[in-house]
């Protein structure tokens, strides 16, 4: 064969097949955030644990309302280290109540995790991860990086399969009667991927 009918061959293969390409979105990139884990921020242990059936259909947004926005690690971990004081001794409940949080410092922030069931939104908690972004977002819309990591954290709980794929993602407002997670946050996540407006 000579040299030009290789060339020939391939030319055709490329056309036909197309150039190999490399995976859109792979592991790697799916995770390109900064976890902060439990021990990181210094929590307690929970007092009280249940096991979340997977894969979940909802994830639901929350703001924290209070504490206000966090900027740094420290700051963030300290509004992490206040949620769960309020939620253990004042609420009387196992933990802090969130799956997740995520920080004006474009951290995400291990609260229950993937695994154990959340206290965030009555009547929803046994089929949800829900996901705080510590801030109060009535008016405002949270930082980009932190919409940003948001979203790549829910694109991580699809990919370790915790998530449906067909998930729903709601606004705790829209399962309860509260303003959580503040207008401008709503407003926000109401143009993501696979937000729906019927619960
Ligand atoms: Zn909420």
């Amino acid at each position: 064969m000579t040299l030009y009918a290789v060339f020939v061959i391939l030319s055709v293969a490329v056309t036909v097949f197309g150039l190999p390409q490399p995976r859109l979105q792979t592991r790697e990139n799916l995770f390109d955030f900064e976890l902060v884990t439990r021990d990181q921020w210094h929590a307690r242990p929970a007092t009280i644990t249940s096991n979340l059936e997977t894969p979940v259909e909802y994830v639901i947004i929350h703001h924290t309302y209070q504490p206000g926005a966090c900027h740094t690690t420290e700051q963030c971990s300290s509004a992490m280290r206040g949620m769960q004081n309020y939620h253990q001794q004042a609420n009387g409940w196992g933990d802090i109540g969130y799956n997740f949080a995520v920080g004006g410092d474009g951290k995400a922030y291990e609260g229950r995790g993937w695994n154990l069931v959340g206290a965030h939104t009555y009547g929803f908690n046994t089929q949800s991860i829900g996901i705080v972004l510590i801030g109060d977002w009535r008016f405002e819309v949270p930082p980009a990086e932190q919409l940003e990591v948001t979203k790549k954290l829910i694109a991580a709980g699809v990919e370790l399969g915790i998530i449906r794929p067909n998930y729903k993602l709601i606004g705790h407002r829209q399962a309860g009667s509260t303003e959580c997670p503040g207008g401008a946050l709503f407003d926000e996540i109401s143009t993501w991927d696979r937000f729906r407006p019927e619960v």
